[in-house]
Order: C-alpha cells, then structure tokens, then sequence
C-alpha cells in the first residue's frame, strides 16, 4: 500500500508555535523531506526528534521529488517541511503535492504558521477579501508589470520582501499605489521584536529612507477605493473634448485619439460620438 505526503508546517519565529499534531507527524513519518536540513535539523533536536532526512528545495525539486514520490508509493509516508511556515506558500512544495497528486497519493496538509496569514489577521487592513502576491520578480521589467496589473485591485494584498530590497519595493509601490495608500508593515512576526508598522506609502519610504529596515517584513497594502478605478470622465465630457480640439483644426480621428488619451476612455466610442 501506498503512503502519505504530509505538509508540516513550522514555526515563523516561536518555537512554541509547533502543534502536537506537527509533532506526532514529524515523529512518525518514515522520512522528512527538508528545504535546508541543517534548518530542520536545529528544530528536531529542539524536540528531541531523530529522523532520517533528505534535501527537497528550489535547485534538486525536480530529481528529488521523483525519488521522494517512489519511496512513497513503495509505502513510506513522508513529512514535508520547508525552513519556516507553510510548505508551498512562497517555499519548495507546490511541485511535489502536484506530483503526489498525479501518483494518486494522498497528501495531508496540517494547518499552522504562515506568515501571510498572521500579517493579514494583524494589519488592521480590510480582512475579507485579499490576495496574496507572494515576492516581486527582482527583474525590473517583470516586477513593474506585476505591481501595474495590481494598480485597480480593490482587495487587501499581501507581498513578501526582503529587508534589504524593502525600500526600493516601496518607492515602487508609490508610483503604482499612489502616496497615500495604507499600508502594514509587518516585522518580526512572533519573534521578540514583533510589531505592526501602520503608515501610507509616502510615509513608510521616509522612514525607510531615514533608516534601514531589519527583520523580516509581509507588506499588507489596502486595495484601491472604488473611486479611485471609476473613470474621472464621462463619456459625453470625451466627446465634448474631441470637437474642441476638431474646433481647433483636428482631423476627427486625431481629436479622438487625443481625447481618448487624456480622459482614459474607448477612442472608437468618442470617434462614434462626434458624428
Ligand atoms: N512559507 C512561509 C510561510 O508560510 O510563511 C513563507 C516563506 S518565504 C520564503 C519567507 C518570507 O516570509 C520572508 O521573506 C518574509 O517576507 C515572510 N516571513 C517569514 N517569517 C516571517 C516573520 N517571522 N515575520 C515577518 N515575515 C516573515
């Protein structure tokens, strides 16, 4: 009979924050896949555990995880960790639980820490609906065209970011989010030095500027108002504007063209309204 793939979720900082459940599991499992194991060897210990493991992360994923799905389905159960919170939110993972899938194994994922979670719930920010981003590309191109596509989320959004690219993360945000957009900062979560940032956009780069940021940070940034997306201009104020400017000597599929620029709205339906 086949076994089982376990998604074992570790703490983000407490280590008190392991369950029992976690425990047992760690305890029974046949083999622990790790994404560093000299990281999960330090919370064995720390439980006094002694397991047999193996490596599963980012560079050896797609070799190992056959190796990981044959053991398994020869009958071993195996507890997939990654370095801290969830297995495959942002970590090693999403692969595996796809391929265990297609082996027709069964996976388990046991609830616990997860960073973006805890920020969320903390951040003060509207909790109902949101999305979660995970990290920006560090490829310009790519992590400009994912910030512009968020440009009208009206949802709660949740990014993950590294201290030392915080400040570069947030002047960006401010281009895209606007100055005065809310956002949480949240540092250090259940660690000694935990605590919530509350500022806007404008306001966390100055404070960024003025001092580098350590730790670890979610980003928890209010979604757009409602307002903000609707058009600023109606149809008929486009239209008003195209025959000015067809007034002024405009061809009228220039002054279309131009109206629809500057008021953001459909070229053909300004062109149509002109006639
Ligand atoms: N899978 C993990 C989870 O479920 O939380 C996330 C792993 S991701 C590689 C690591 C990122 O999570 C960090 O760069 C940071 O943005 C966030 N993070 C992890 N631990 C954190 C903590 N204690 N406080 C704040 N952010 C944390």
């Amino acid at each position: 009979m086949a076994g089982m793939l376990y998604l074992v979720p570790t703490p983000i900082g407490n280590l008190g924050d392991i369950s029992a459940r976690c425990r047992n599991t760690l305890a029974e499992a046949d083999f622990i896949a790790a994404e560093d194991t000299r990281v999960t060897l330090k919370l064995l210990n720390h439980m006094e555990l002694h397991k047999p493991l193996v490596s599963y992360y980012e560079h050896n994923k797609s070799f190992k995880g056959n190796q990981i799905v044959d053991r398994i389905l020869a009958g071993e159960t195996c507890a997939l960790v990654s370095d801290a919170g969830s297995p495959a939110i942002s970590d090693p993972g999403e692969d595996l639980v796809r391929q265990c899938a297609e082996a027709g194994i069964t996976v388990c994922a046991i609830p616990g820490p997860c960073a973006a979670i805890t920020a969320l719930s903390i951040s003060g920010l509207p909790t109902g609906r949101f999305t979660f981003e995970g990290f920006l590309s560090t490829a310009k191109k790519s992590r400009n065209s994912h910030l512009e596509s968020l440009k009208a989320e009206t949802r709660t959004m949740i990014f993950y970011e590294a201290p030392h690219k915080l400040l570069s993360t947030l002047t960006d945000m401010v281009s895209v989010f606007g100055p005065e957009r809310r956002i949480s900062l949240c540092r250090e979560l259940t660690k000694l030095h935990e605590e919530v940032i509350r500022l806007t956009l404008a306001q966390a780069v100055e404070k960024y500027t003025e001092t580098a940021p350590k730790g670890e940070f979610v980003l928890i940034i209010e979604g757009a108002a409602v307002a903000e997306i609707a058009p600023a201009f109606t149809l008929e104020d486009a239209v008003n504007r195209a025959q000015e400017l067809m007034a002024q000597g405009l061809s009228r599929k220039d002054a279309a063209k131009q109206a629809a620029q500057e008021t953001k709205l459909p070229k053909n339906a300004i062109y149509d309204g002109t006639l």
